[in-house]
C-alpha cells in the first residue's frame, strides 16, 4: 500500500526508518495484501498466513509472501479482523503514534463542527485510530475502547495524555461494552471515570439542551451521527410530528421548535424517563409513548391517526448479511405505514444505520412503499452522518447511516 492511496496512514517522522515497535512480523496472503493496495485497513484471519510470535494488541510489521513490506499493523489474537493497519511505514513509538493521530482528529473536527458542544473526537478506523470512539458531551468525554491494542496499558496512558492536553477541565469516562470485551478475549472491565469526577452534564445542540450522564444510556450517550439531520429535518417539519424510534427525544425535542405538537416513542423506559427531563430542560411539551413501534404504527394507521411530519430512526435492523431480507421487511413496513399517515405536503425523515443495506437498497424500499401508499415522494436531501463521523472512502464499512428526507404527496 502506498501512502499516496492512503494518505491518512503516513506517519510522522518519529516513526520512519527504525523496527517496528515490537519487532514482529505478520505475512498476509496476495487477496489481503491486494485488499490493502485497494486502500483498506482491515486484513481478515483467513488472509493471514503467519503472524507466529505476534501477541494480543501488538505493533506488528505487515509483510506480503516474498517479503515485501506493507505497514505497520495493530494485531487482535482474537477478532477475525486478524490485523488492523495503522501506518504505512513502521512504527517505533506506539503511544506517541497514538498522541499524533488523537491531535489530528481534534483538529480535523475544529472547522467542521458547529453549533454543538456534543460530538465525534475519535472515530476508530475513520481517524486511523482502529478500536477508539471518543465522545465530547459539553465537558465530559464518554470513551469506548474496542480492540486489544487501544486497550493497553501504554495506549490508554497515552490517550489520557493526549485528552488532558487537549482538554484540561474535562472529565474522561469509560464506557464498556462488555459483550465487545469477550469478543476481543479482554478481561472483564468496569464503566467508570478515568479522570475527574463529575458524573452529568448537560451538552447543547444548535440551542437544543440535553442531559448527559455516564451512567446511563445507550452506546456512548447519544446518538451524535445524527445532530446534523436533527437541524436538516427542522428546517422542512411542520404542523404535527411523530417521531418514532425516539430514544432520548433528540429529533423530538428539534421538532418541537417549529411543530405544532409532537408525539414521539420508543420502547424503552430509561430513554423516555431522560427524555422528558430533556423536554423540560427545555420548556417544550412533547407526548411521549413507551410502546413497540411496529404495534404503535399499526394501531395508529388503521385508526386514521393524520401527521405532517414524522421522522423514522429505527435500530440496526440489519446487523450482518443474512439479516438483509428480514431488515428491508422492517424498514418497507414502517415506512409504509408512515406514509400513509402523511398528509398532503407532508415530510419524511426516513433513516437506517444497517451498513449492510446500501443507499441504493434503501432508496428502494421507500420507493417500493411509495408505490403500495400511492403517494407521490421527491427527494429533498439525502443525507449521511455528521461530518464528526467521516466516512473514510477507501473503508466502506466507515460509512452507515442513510437518512432520506422527502416531501409526500397524494
Ligand atoms: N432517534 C434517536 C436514536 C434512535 S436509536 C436519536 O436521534 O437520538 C433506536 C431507538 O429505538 C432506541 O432508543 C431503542 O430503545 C429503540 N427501539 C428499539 N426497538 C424498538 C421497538 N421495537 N419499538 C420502539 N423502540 C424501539
Amino acid at each position: 500500500m502506498s501512502a499516496a492511496k492512503q494518505p491518512g496512514l503516513a506517519v510522522g517522522p518519529r516513526g520512519q526508518g527504525k523496527a517496528p515497535f515490537e519487532g514482529r512480523t505478520a505475512v498476509i496472503s496476495l487477496r489481503g495484501a491486494n485488499r490493502l493496495k485497494s486502500g483498506h485497513v482491515w486484513v481478515y484471519r483467513s488472509d493471514l498466513v503467519s503472524a507466529t510470535d505476534a501477541g494480543p494488541g501488538m505493533v506488528v510489521g505487515v509483510n506480503d509472501e516474498r517479503g515485501r513490506f506493507l505497514g505497520s499493523a495493530l494485531y487482535s489474537s482474537s477478532s477475525q479482523i486478524a490485523l488492523r493497519m495503522i501506518s504505512t511505514a513502521p512504527v517505533a513509538d506506539f503511544p506517541a503514534l497514538l498522541r499524533e493521530r488523537v491531535g489530528a482528529a481534534i483538529a480535523y473536527r475544529k472547522p467542521l463542527v458547529r453549533d454543538t458542544d456534543a460530538y465525534r473526537l475519535t472515530f476508530s478506523e475513520a481517524d486511523f485510530l482502529p478500536g477508539l470512539i471518543v465522545d465530547r458531551y459539553n465537558d465530559i468525554l464518554s470513551l469506548q475502547i474496542l480492540t486489544q491494542a487501544m486497550d493497553r496499558e501504554d495506549a490508554r496512558a497515552a490517550l489520557l495524555a493526549e485528552l488532558t492536553e487537549n482538554f484540561a477541565a474535562t472529565t474522561v469516562a469509560e464506557r464498556v461494552e462488555p459483550h465487545i470485551r469477550e469478543l476481543e478475549q479482554l478481561p472483564p472491565r468496569a464503566s467508570g471515570l478515568l479522570r475527574g469526577e463529575q458524573t452529568s452534564t448537560i451538552f447543547t445542540m444548535h440551542g437544543v439542551r440535553f442531559h448527559f450522564d455516564v451512567r446511563e444510556g445507550q452506546k456512548t450517550g447519544a446518538f451524535l451521527d445524527q445532530r446534523e439531520n436533527y437541524a436538516a429535518a427542522t428546517a422542512y417539519a411542520h404542523g404535527d410530528a411523530l417521531d418514532v424510534f425516539c430514544y432520548q427525544g433528540a429529533f423530538a425535542l428539534h421538532l418541537a421548535k417549529v411543530c405544532a405538537q409532537v408525539t414521539a416513542v420508543d420502547s424503552s423506559r430509561p430513554a423516555l424517563e431522560v427524555a422528558d427531563r430533556n423536554a423540560l430542560l427545555n420548556r417544550h411539551e412533547v407526548e411521549w409513548i413507551e410502546a413497540n413501534a411496529f404495534d404503535l404504527m399499526k394501531d395508529y394507521s388503521a385508526a386514521g391517526r393524520q401527521y405532517d411530519t414524522i421522522v423514522l430512526d429505527p435500530p440496526a435492523f440489519a446487523k450482518n448479511r443474512k439479516s438483509l431480507e428480514t431488515a428491508l421487511r422492517g424498514y418497507k413496513e414502517l415506512n409504509l405505514r408512515a406514509l400513509k399517515m402523511l398528509r398532503p405536503g407532508g415530510v419524511l425523515v426516513t433513516c437506517s444505520c444497517s451498513y449492510h443495506v446500501g443507499e441504493a437498497e434503501f432508496l428502494e424500499v421507500v420507493a417500493d412503499a411509495s408505490r403500495d401508499a400511492r403517494k407521490t415522494l421527491r427527494l429533498l436531501e439525502r443525507r449521511g452522518q455528521a461530518k464528526d463521523h467521516p466516512v473514510l472512502i477507501n473503508v466502506p464499512e466507515t460509512g452507515y447511516l442513510k437518512c432520506l428526507i422527502f416531501n409526500v404527496s397524494n
